[in-house]
């Protein structure tokens, strides 16, 4: 596997490669699990090089206690993708992401009025920033994101549309831990008790899809959120049923062809989001 730091060195061998081979892009933060292998898989089944991104980019963090918090484990990250037969990883500093402050602001409409949007001020403006940064440097074929950041995955779609990228953007499920947690950097920051009781959200998101079209919207919106709150240290931020196409909430199972559930809850300092398919 060959690493780089820098853009230019990057750009020179992937000139290169791409003269017969198609190139596919997984951005990570780092702290990698097997999400992130799910995604590098996938490339590798479809593409003729890998190219894995770990910047923790800070501008899509609203919470700077979170940022400092995040884990980053850089040697044991590179160890996993190569062993993974990850091609190229390209690991930047902050300076060579962002030389100067990106000041752009971008309108996603009403995307971003929900959920991890309204939740997060700003996050969603700090991805957009750092992946078509990402996109302008690797200049991917293909680009691979997991269906657990399901509001991410909509407006990165957005942005390609709106600045015109070529890039296709590949969609991969969900990687659950054996107990169904959603994989996430952040679970090893949850305490034994918290990682027991965090079960419950993927419970509670499973149990809402056996209910699913026999059962009103809001009941079970709000059974799925007391099955959550039910544990001490759980604590629901929201829990949104929505039209996967607009991402707004839904009342009734017609409104929509594709309706799910997102939820992001607090183990104490720790956030974590998942979602599901209801329709
Ligand atoms: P992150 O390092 O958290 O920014 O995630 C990098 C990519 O991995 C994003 O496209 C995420 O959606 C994806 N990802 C993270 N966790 C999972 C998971 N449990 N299953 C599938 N994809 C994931």
């Amino acid at each position: 596997m060959e690493k780089y730091e820098k853009i230019s060195e990057l750009q020179l061998r992937l000139s290169e490669l791409r003269k017969d081979k198609t190139i596919g892009f997984v951005p990570t933060m780092g702290a990698l699990h097997q999400g992130h292998l799910s995604l590098i898989s996938r490339s590798k089944a479809i593409c003729g090089t890998t190219v894995a991104s770990i910047f923790v980019n800070p501008a899509q963090f609203n919470d700077k206690d979170d940022y400092r918090r995040y884990p980053r484990t850089l040697d044991k990250d590179l160890e996993i993708l190569e062993n993974a037969g990850c091609d190229i990883v390209f690991a930047p500093g902050e300076k060579e992401i962002y030389p100067e402050k990106d000041k752009r602001i971008f309108d996603f409409g009403n995307l971003d009025k929900v959920m991890e949007g309204k939740f997060r001020p700003g996050h969603f403006n700090g991805v957009a920033q750092v992946v078509s940064r990402l996109f302008d440097i690797v200049n991917p074929d293909k680009a691979f994101f997991g269906q657990k950041d399901f509001q991410q995955v909509s407006i990165i779609k957005n942005m390609t549309l709106q600045l015109n990228l070529s890039v296709e953007i590949v969609v991969c499920p969900i990687i659950r831990e054996q107990d169904g947690l959603a994989m996430s950097s952040r679970n090893m920051l949850l305490s034994d008790s918290q990682r027991k009781e965090a079960v419950n959200i993927s419970q509670a998101l499973l149990h809402a899809k056996t209910q699913a079209a026999v059962t009103p919207i809001s009941e079970i919106r709000d059974e799925a959120v007391r099955w959550i709150n039910s544990s001490p240290e759980l604590r629901v931020e929201y829990m949104e049923i929505i039209d996967a196409s607009t991402l707004q909430p839904v009342a009734g199972w017609d409104e929509a062809e594709e309706i799910f559930a997102c939820v992001a809850v607090h183990a104490g300092k720790i956030r974590l989001i998942d979602n599901i398919q209801l329709k």
